[in-house]
Formats: structure tokens, C-alpha cells, sequence
């Protein structure tokens, strides 16, 4: 295997000895920030990443809008980490199928587990399997170009309304680029299969429904100031959901963002036109609505007509503080053909992870995982990102995550927890296996092919890069 020759005399060819072989599983900005720290912090570190799609950067590539641009610049900062000579990057390997977690710890002295949060949570609902219902990430992942979403073809042209369930920041992306006009979206990333569809979808309508009140929005108001800014959007939120009780003007006190948010809902009500005009595309605010069962269509058997909500009041508050939306036993349905749920993410548990079901993430003490029994750190393997905390923060909010991460890694590495280094193989042990068992593995300059391509077919179309969306694209790029 050329790779593993390569990284061989790459290795002897280096005057420093590496003593610690690490390996951060996840190349998102979780993971990359961990491998930037741990080679700062440890000049004897070996770092590979190695991440299950054939493209680095994880949620950079595949979670962040096509219009927001400049959140991906972040990306140069992770490509000078990845051309670090002691870091390499090994894509297409998946952790569970081409290796399990328990051979990687036989490889390495410290393995981060940095692979985020690659699922959704449920509602648990009569009707969520029908078709036109899809997760938030889904949707996501389409118009992103994610390799596993290119085929979705969520049907845009049947219906003229779209629900999505939630009022976070994914609910507010997914909203935007359904009401966007698509020429604003031309100039994007956006791949051209979603480009296609939303050039002619005719929806026109979108409710963003919250189970809570427009204080306990959970966008933040940036994003929320941009939806609000789409050109020609007729906007609805209606004046009683804005009345405040006396609990909701203290939480605003101590929360700026909540005020801010507020704030904006409440000007953008007061300055909205009492009617949409003509054929103008609507976004509609419903707040106090708790999604209680999908309609079914009575024309086409098997797909969503739209929902059954039960109105909501504050009630009481939960374990951390916030307050509870309480059924008050009225209904109202909504009709729709299209819905969009963003209630939040979650992650995947592989084997041998203890994993906290609930909560969605791996039981650990300041990215310390913990043993099976949740009672004592098992020394050498590591948590960061959403599958540390939950599916939570921006980007840079996996900086500290990393930060705190490797600071537990030194720690454990001064008090000689951590297993000797002479009996671990690390990269070259991971290429052994890996061409054993046959996995073409993608490395940093097979991306930037894949990177280099993807431009040149972008500015054929003034677009910064022209996404490549299937396995067999991306996986045939690497080998040209
Ligand atoms: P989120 O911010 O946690 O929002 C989840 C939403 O789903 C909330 O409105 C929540 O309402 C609602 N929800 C949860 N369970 C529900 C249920 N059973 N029924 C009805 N509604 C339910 O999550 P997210 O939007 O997926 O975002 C994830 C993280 O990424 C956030 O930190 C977000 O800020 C970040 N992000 C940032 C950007 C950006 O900076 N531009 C873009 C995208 C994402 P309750 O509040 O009532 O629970």
C-alpha cells in the first residue's frame, strides 16, 4: 500500500521521536480542535484522524448553511492542522466496521472519541414514519451534499406549506432556505440536486412551531435577524403570544440572548402587514404548540396532510431550571405536506462505549470517558464535542471542549496513567489493518483532490465549489 510506505519513511525520515500515539476518531471542528491542541501541547504526539466520510470537517462540510460562508473559513485554520507533519488524516474509515474501538485502543495510547452527534432524537408520535416527514438533519445533509442524503428527494412541488417542528438554529436554517430565493442560494455551496428541487418547489409557507413561548425561543439573534431580513417575507407572529408573565421578564433580565430574541419577535410583529400580499412567501411564528400526532393524507395513503397539536401553557419548572409546557387538553391541527422535525440531535453509542441513553452522550469527567459502571475514568479514552456535552453550541464552543479534553489527557499522562508507549504501533498499525481489510483509505491530499475538484466544477457555475454528493464520485476522485 503506497499510503502506508509513504507514512513509514515519512516517519523514520523525522528527527523528533514520537512516543504518544494518538487517534481523535471525528474530523469536526470537535476533532480538529483536539488534534490542534494535543500537538501544541505534546511535541512527542503522533496525531491521525480518522473520520468515516472520504471529506474532512465534519458538520463544517455538512451541517452549516450554504449561505453562511464565512462560518467555513474555519476550515484553512484545520487544513494547516491536518499538513502538520506529526497529523495525519485518514478518511473512509469508519469506526465500528473498518476497525472496532477496542482495536484502535490496542493501536494507540489515548483515542478521543470526537464523532458528534450522527442522529436525531424522536418525538414518539403517532405518524412520524409517514413519508414527508423527515429530521431536520436529513434535510440538512441534502442540501448540504452529505454523500448518505443525496437521494432523499423530499417532495417540495405537492404542497404549498412546510412545518418545522422546534425554534433552534438548525429550525431557522432549514426555514431559510426553504423561503430563500433560490438565485441567492445560486451563488452558495448548495448542491445542485437541492438547488434544482427549491427552484421549483412551491412552498410558500412555512410555520415554525415552538412547544414553549417566544421567551423560550431557542434561536439566537443573529440567525434570527437574517430570516427576518429574507427579502419580500410576509411575517406572522401573533401580539397575545407576546404577552409576558412576570417570571418570563426575570428570565429575560438574566438572560441577554433570550431578551434580544424577544425583542425581535416582538418588532417584528408590531411591524409586520396585516395580510400577505399575492403569491408573497410566508413564515409564520406559532408558539404554545406541542406536536401531538401526524395527520395522514386521505387522497395519498402513507403520506403526511399535516398535524394534531395540543396547546400548550408554562407549567413548573424542569431539573435544569427551564420552564415545562403543559398540555391544556384544546387541540388545533395544522395542514401541511411537509415537515421538518428539529428537535435536536443526537448521538450513536459503537461497541464497548459506556453511553448514556437519555442524555445521548458518553458518560465522562472533563472528557475523561467513564467506565461501564459510570464510576471510575477508563484512562486512554477520551470524549469531545456534541457526544461529550449533547448537541449544543457553535463551533468555537468545541474549542474549550477541547481545550478542557487534552487538559485531562496531560493530566493523566503526568500521573502515568496512560499505558507505555513502546507496545502501542499506532499509524502504522492502523494502515496494517486497515489494508488487510481492504478499506481504501482517503488521506489529506486525496481530499485536496476532492477539495480542487469541487472548485473547478463550482466556478463553471460561479458557485465557490460544486459539492461532489455520492461515495462513488468522491471515492473516484482520490484515485486520479
Ligand atoms: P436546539 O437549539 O436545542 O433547539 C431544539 C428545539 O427543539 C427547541 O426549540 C426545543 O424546544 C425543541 N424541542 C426539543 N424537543 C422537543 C419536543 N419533544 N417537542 C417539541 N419541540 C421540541 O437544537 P438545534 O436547533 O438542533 O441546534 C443545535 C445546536 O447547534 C444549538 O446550540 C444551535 O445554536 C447550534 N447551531 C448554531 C447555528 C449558528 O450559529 N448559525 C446554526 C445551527 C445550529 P424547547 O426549548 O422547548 O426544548
Amino acid at each position: 500500500m503506497a499510503i502506508f510506505r509513504a507514512m513509514i519513511a515519512r516517519k523514520f525520515s523525522s528527527a523528533t521521536v514520537r512516543s504518544l500515539r494518538v487517534c481523535v476518531v471525528g474530523s469536526g471542528p470537535a476533532g480538529f480542535y483536539t488534534a490542534e491542541k494535543m500537538l501544541k501541547a505534546h511535541e512527542g504526539a503522533e496525531v491521525d484522524i480518522i473520520d468515516r466520510l472520504p471529506t474532512p470537517f465534519g458538520l463544517v462540510r455538512s451541517g452549516v448553511a450554504p449561505d453562511h460562508p464565512e462560518t467555513k473559513i474555519v476550515t484553512n485554520q484545520f487544513s494547516r492542522v491536518a499538513r502538520n507533519e506529526r497529523c495525519s488524516f485518514f478518511g473512509n474509515v469508519t469506526l465500528g466496521s473498518s476497525i472496532s474501538l477496542y482495536e484502535l485502543r490496542q493501536i494507540y495510547n489515548v483515542v478521543v472519541l470526537a464523532y458528534g452527534a450522527e442522529s436525531d432524537r424522536v418525538l414518539g408520535i403517532p405518524g412520524e414514519e409517514l413519508n414527508g416527514v423527515h429530521s431536520a438533519r436529513e434535510f440538512v445533509w441534502w442540501y448540504n451534499g452529505h454523500p448518505d442524503f443525496s437521494k432523499l428527494t423530499p417532495d417540495l412541488k405537492s404542497t404549498d406549506t412546510a412545518i418545522v417542528l422546534g425554534q433552534g438554529n438548525v429550525a431557522l436554517d432549514v426555514a431559510r432556505i426553504l423561503l430563500k430565493p433560490p438565485t441567492e442560494l445560486a451563488v452558495t455551496d448548495i448542491a445542485s440536486h437541492a438547488l434544482a428541487a427549491l427552484k421549483t418547489s412551491s412552498i410558500r409557507k412555512v410555520y415554525l412551531v415552538g412547544r414553549r413561548g417566544p421567551v423560550q425561543a431557542a434561536c439566537t439573534a443573529k440567525e434570527l435577524r437574517e430570516i427576518l431580513a429574507i427579502k419580500d417575507l410576509y411575517v406572522n407572529i401573533k401580539e397575545t403570544d407576546l404577552l409576558t408573565t412576570s417570571e418570563e421578564e426575570e428570565e429575560m433580565k438574566n438572560n441577554r440572548i433570550r431578551r434580544r430574541v424577544f425583542e425581535l419577535l416582538s418588532k417584528a410583529s408590531s411591524s409586520a402587514a396585516p395580510h400577505p400580499s399575492s403569491g408573497q412567501r410566508e413564515l409564520h411564528f406559532t408558539f404554545f404548540r406541542k406536536p401531538d400526532k401526524f395527520l395522514e393524507s386521505d387522497d395519498r395513503s402513507g403520506h403526511v396532510a399535516g398535524l394534531q397539536f395540543e396547546k400548550t401553557t408554562l407549567q413548573g419548572r424542569d431539573g435544569s431550571g427551564n420552564q415545562i409546557a403543559a398540555g391544556t387538553g384544546q387541540h388545533e391541527d395544522l395542514k401541511c405536506g411537509l415537515v421538518l422535525k428539529s428537535i435536536g440531535y443526537t448521538s450513536i453509542p459503537v461497541e464497548d462505549l459506556p453511553f448514556n441513553f437519555p442524555k445521548g452522550t458518553v458518560p465522562n469527567t472533563e472528557g475523561r470517558v467513564l467506565s461501564s459502571d459510570f464510576a471510575k475514568p477508563d484512562y486512554g479514552l477520551y470524549v469531545c464535542g456534541w457526544l461529550k456535552r449533547g448537541p449544543t453550541g457553535i463551533i468555537a464552543t468545541n474549542l474549550y471542549d477541547a481545550e478542557e479534553t487534552v487538559a485531562s489527557i496531560s493530566e493523566d499522562l503526568e500521573k502515568g496513567k496512560l499505558t507505555s508507549a513502546s507496545i502501542k504501533p499506532g499509524r502504522e498499525g492502523l494502515l496494517q489493518l486497515l489494508e488487510r481489510r481492504k478499506v481504501q483509505v482517503v488521506t489529506f491530499s486525496d481530499w485536496e483532490k476532492i477539495d480542487s475538484e469541487e472548485k473547478r466544477l463550482g466556478s463553471l457555475k460561479g458557485k465557490p465549489r460544486e459539492k461532489l454528493t455520492t461515495w462513488k464520485d468522491l471515492l473516484e476522485v482520490t484515485t486520479k
